[in-house]
């Protein structure tokens, strides 16, 4: 009905309020941000631990397999070089064993070192000084020295020795001075030495750790399982990349129970991979309690949070509401509920300078409810009440325009600014309320209003005070002319010989002169 520039403040209000939970809520998004990445940062770093520890292992266990093998070659090299050694089939057996078997090859988890001849014939034994017959012509170790010139140290898969132990073969070719093949040299490394190495270390309920031939065989594997020695790992996720890299890491579901692990291998450039698995559960578990803490934590503040902006939000809200709700009582007529005198001044003023600086014309009503001392006297004071309330009703509902104002002026007087409003419309407005009131029935009762009009284009040197007056005037005169009417201020005539700065000493009613009419 009429406008709270002046007195509204709820929209910066509202404003500071999103500001205030945006930034909340911007902390707690900021702050699970900052705690997702940390959590991914720890992650990152066990799995980098485990890898790096695994690492560590492997290179310590092939560094032990390695030297043995290396200790075990010595000794077959000792007896390919002095096998050659022409006088070395004249000497005794016992003085051959000592020239040819040195004490490496008979530590605890080496087998006999034998010698076969170009047929495949066990020659000479490390074990017994007459050896019982033998023949190696079917076996791979002697079929691959046969065939291939240069070949150094061959190690071959796990395979059962004559006294049913499982060992893997280690030999070496023997050539004559023209290069011809001249027989194999072959021990063994039994599997009990892998095994006994393996037992030493310490893994996780879900870890393994596996000693493969390069050609994609299992030597041995920890948690033991006999069915695991020899089994042909070819095809199995992964192990081409094992077999044919040094060293390296991998994730994989393992070969034997699907547990997805991290594998990290070495080989030191021989022909065994050590293999450390370990299950990622064991390397996340650690980290998964700390994220779940970290997680809860961080949820719980995400919601106080969330639910302190929330209610911070509402009450910002409810005392903004309740602000607006006292601005618009400060300015609103408890009994009516137009605007009050006060809200009516500040709006005649600021429309007063609106109209005067678009040089539109302003007009304004005065209307006085007709002898209400006697309707007062008759019905009551509540009676008197209950028509006022009917009369601003009215009124509100023929003021149209967003931009008018109806407002109780005082006592039984009402006022209404209606801007960019002239006389003529100004008089249409005044009429439809006066016929609107005049046609009001209160429980048989009726009521009359006498309205007095006047507009103007507002000069910078005149008051709206002086609008007042003169539409007051015209209010008189239609009092005078015996009530229930509308009675308009003759338009604006400026005093012969005034100036405009002149045209405030004389009377308002001089110059927007009230006409009976
Ligand atoms: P006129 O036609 O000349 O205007 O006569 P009138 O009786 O209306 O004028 P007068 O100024 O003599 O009386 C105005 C009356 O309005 C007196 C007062 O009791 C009554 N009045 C003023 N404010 C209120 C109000 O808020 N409620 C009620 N019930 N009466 C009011
Ligand atoms: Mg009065
Ligand atoms: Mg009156």
């Amino acid at each position: 009905m009429f406008p709270l520039a002046k007195t509204q403040k709820s929209a910066p209000r509202r404003g500071t309020t999103t500001l205030i939970v945006t930034a909340m809520l911007a902390v707690v998004v900021g702050f699970s941000a900052i705690s997702v990445n940390v959590l991914l940062h720890m992650r990152k770093a066990a799995w980098e631990l485990a890898r790096q520890s695994s690492e560590n292992l492997a290179s310590t266990l092939d560094a032990d397999i390695r030297r043995n093998i290396d200790v075990y070659d010595i000794s077959l090299r000792a007896v390919v070089t002095n096998i050659m050694i022409p006088e070395i089939g004249e000497l005794s057996p016992a003085i051959r064993h000592l020239i040819l078997f040195d004490q490496a090859a008979t530590a605890k988890h080496f087998g006999p070192l034998k010698v076969f001849n170009a047929a495949g014939h066990l020659m000479i034994d490390s074990s017994a000084l007459e050896p019982a017959p033998d023949r190696a012509v079917n076996r791979e170790y002697f079929q691959v020295h046969r065939t291939d010139e240069n070949g150094g140290l061959f190690v071959s898969h796990p395979a059962a020795d004559a006294k049913g132990e499982m060992a893997v073969y280690l030999s070496r070719r023997i050539s004559g001075t023209d290069g011809a093949f001249g027989g194999v040299v072959v021990g063994s490394i039994r599997l009990s030495y892998f095994h006994d190495l393996f037992r030493r270390v310490k893994l996780g309920p879900e870890d393994s750790l596996t000693l493969i031939h390069r050609d994609g065989f299992v030597v041995m594997r920890s948690p033991f399982d006999i069915a695991m020695v020899g089994r042909d790992l070819r095809g199995v996720v992964g192990i081409e990349r094992i077999r044919s890299e040094q060293t390296g890491w991998l994730e994989a579901p393992g070969a034997v129970d699907g547990v997805p692990r991290q594998f990290v291998w070495r080989d030191g450039g021989g022909p065994l991979v050590t293999l450390l698995g370990k299950s990622l559960a064991s390397i996340y578990d650690p980290w998964q309690s700390d994220a779940a803490w970290i997680l809860s934590a961080m949820a719980v503040l995400a919601i106080v949070a969330t639910g302190a902006s929330i209610l911070l939000a509402r009450e910002m809200r409810k005392r903004s509401a309740d602000e607006h709700r006292f601005a618009l009582l400060s300015i609103t007529d408890g009994l009516t509920g137009l605007a009050n005198r006060r809200q009516f001044d500040d709006i005649l003023q600021s429309e007063w300078l609106r109209n005067q600086r678009n040089k539109t014309s302003l007009a304004l009503l005065l209307i006085d409810v007709d002898y209400f001392k006697i309707f007062n006297d008759t019905y009551g004071h509540q009676g008197g009440d209950r028509a006022l309330k009917q009369i601003a009703t009215t009124i509100r509902h023929e003021v149209q325009r967003a931009a008018d104002c109806a407002a109780r002026y005082g006592g039984e007087e009402f006022a209404v600014i209606l801007p960019e409003a002239t006389i003529e419309s100004a008089q249409m407005v005044a009429e439809r309320i006066r016929s609107a009131v005049q046609a009001i029935s209160l429980d048989g009762a009726h009521i009359t209003v006498s309205i007095g009009i006047a507009a103007v284009v507002p000069a910078s040197n005149w008051q709206p005070a002086e609008l007042i007056a003169a539409t007051d005037a015209a209010l008189y005169n239609a009092k005078d002319a015996g009530r229930n009417q509308c009675r308009s201020a003759r338009p604006l005539t400026p005093a012969p010989g005034q100036g405009s700065a002149g045209l405030s000493a004389r009377s308002a009613g001089d110059r927007i002169t009230a006409a009976a009419g």
